[in-house]
């Protein structure tokens, strides 16, 4: 059951708050306590910390502003239009009731229009019968359509459904100045939106009868109160105003779901982009944005390309495509914290000045380049190799132990022995030495890595073309 201080409601709902530039809004039911109003699954909208300069807030202001301005004027447009229809179907209405009841008289009473002045009162007659006595058709339509009909001799009332507030029939009573002076006297039929009759405002439809001599007898006239009539027209503007009220709420809440749905992939690019200028490297830009197949998908595909050469130009070597020294580093931390306890190497190619001193610099850069394909191709599966500085490089294995991992350094040795190095029509060859030292409980990395230096230093001190490991 609901407790008492909740209040339940279905609908549209929004909710601002300015402080933090955050706009809620929710499709649907919403229960409000007074502790807590954002707890009903709203959806957030998050406007830009400047508020007025977001984007949200212009793609905000450049759609409901305009909904809003069509919105009113639609209103007040389709309000008129509807008043004027209403207008123009009640005169037709009325219309065809006064030739309905003309005709219906016609054939009831086939003859002329005549009146007969007694002392005391005048009757109308046609064809010879008292129509002034026998109201009995035109009172069935004021009962059925609360439409008032009268016929008039000249501008004067001798049968009408018309009645004062004693319910006496305004018999004898005259049609006002303009009516007669249109319809008796100019003999035309007329509609009128503002006609008193005692005292009552009507809208009123009069034609000319006449005789079969063709004279104009009277007139007869057909009435609504234009009370009735606003109420009519009232209904009618406010079920347009409530369809209209109600297409724009829905265009609103569209607006404001699809629009929420691109801030929110825009905001995912800019948080991309933004770990990226952090050197959060790693960072993945989702898919959501990624599969989009819109501009805004390209603007992710683009950022992702930039985030590819970004790593490839702070990760990478120049020279030797290998990881950099920053980058070794890097991935030794990842692999601790992984919980892997990594083997590590230091590998510096022996008398190496040398290609430098007798063939030059360029075929130094050769010889590395090969080196580092070798040592590279050779650590696929194992771990990584990166360039720890000049001609010395890291090797990190994730799996093998010491032992095994100065093995399989013997292995690599022996194919860097074996492979030949072709610069400027000479055959060159290489060989490298290398300390190896596995991982020490607790030890820091920083301390291995100087134990595999050490054992490189003393298997240069030894010969050289070697791998010389701790244990
Ligand atoms: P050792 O066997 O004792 O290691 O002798 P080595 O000649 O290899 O070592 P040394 O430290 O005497 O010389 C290393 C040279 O590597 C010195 C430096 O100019 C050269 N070097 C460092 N980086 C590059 C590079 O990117 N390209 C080229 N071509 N030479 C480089
Ligand atoms: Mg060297
Ligand atoms: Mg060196």
């Amino acid at each position: 059951m609901t407790p008492a201080h909740e209040i339940t409601c279905a609908g549209v709902f929004f909710c601002v708050n300015i402080n933090k530039n955050m706009l809620f809004y929710k499709v649907g039911y919403l229960r409000w306590r007074p502790e807590s109003l954002y707890d009903e699954g709203m959806k957030i909208v998050k406007v830009d910390k400047k508020g007025k300069e977001s984007l949200y807030t212009t793609i905000l202001v450049m759609t409901m502003i305009p909904l809003l301005i069509f919105g009113v004027f639609a209103t007040i447009f389709i309000s008129f239009r509807v008043g004027d229809t209403k207008k123009a179907q009640i005169a037709e209405k009325l219309k065809d009731i006064a030739i309905t009841v003309e005709n219906a008289y016609d054939v009831m009473y086939p003859g002329d229009y005549q009146v007969l002045k007694m002392k005391k009162s005048t009757t109308l007659y046609k064809g010879g019968e008292s129509i002034s006595a026998d109201t009995a058709l035109i009172d069935r339509i004021k009962s059925e359509s609360d439409i008032d009909v009268s016929f008039f001799f000249a501008d004067i009332r001798l049968a009408t459904t018309l009645t004062d507030e004693n319910g006496e029939r305004l018999y004898e009573s005259a049609a006002a100045d303009t009516v007669a002076n249109d319809v008796f006297i100019g003999q035309k039929d007329m509609f009128y939106d503002n006609v008193t009759i005692d005292d009552d405002l009507f809208f009123a439809y009069y034609m000319p009868i006449y005789n079969n001599d063709g004279t104009c007898f009277g007139m007869i006239g057909v009435a609504t109160p234009v009370e009735s009539f606003d109420k009519a027209a009232l209904i009618s503007i406010l079920q347009t105003v409530v369809i209209l009220v109600l297409f724009m709420i829905v265009t609103a809440v569209i607006i404001v779901r699809s629009s929420s749905k691109i801030m929110m992939v825009i905001m995912k690019i800019l948080e991309f982009l933004r770990d990226l200028s952090n050197d959060k490297l790693d960072a993945r830009l989702e898919d959501i944005v990624l599969n989009r197949k819109d501009e805004l998908g390209e603007i992710g595909l683009a950022s992702s390309k930039l985030q590819v050469s970004l790593k490839k130009l702070i990760e990478r070597d120049a020279l030797t495509g290998l990881f950099n020294r920053r980058a070794g580093e890097k991935k030794l931390d990842g692999l601790l914290s992984d919980g892997i306890s990594p083997t590590i190497s230091i590998g510096d190619i022996d008398f190496f000045k040398k290609f430098n001193d007798n063939f030059g610099h360029e075929c130094g850069d050769v010889v590395l380049k090969e080196v580092a394909k070798c040592l590279n191709d050779a650590m696929k599966g194992q771990g990584f190799a990166a360039r720890w500085g000049g001609e010395e490089f890291l090797l990190v294995f994730e799996k093998l132990n010491e032992k095994d991992a100065a093995a399989y350094i013997e292995g690599i040795l022996d194919t860097l022995r074996n492979m030949t190095i072709e610069y400027d029509g000479n055959i060159h060859f290489v060989t490298m030495t290398f300390g190896v030292a596995g991982r020490k409980d607790n030890e820091k990395i920083s301390e291995q890595i100087r134990r595999a230096d050490a054992m490189l230093y003393e298997g240069k001190e030894t010969g050289r073309n070697r791998v010389i490991h701790c244990i």
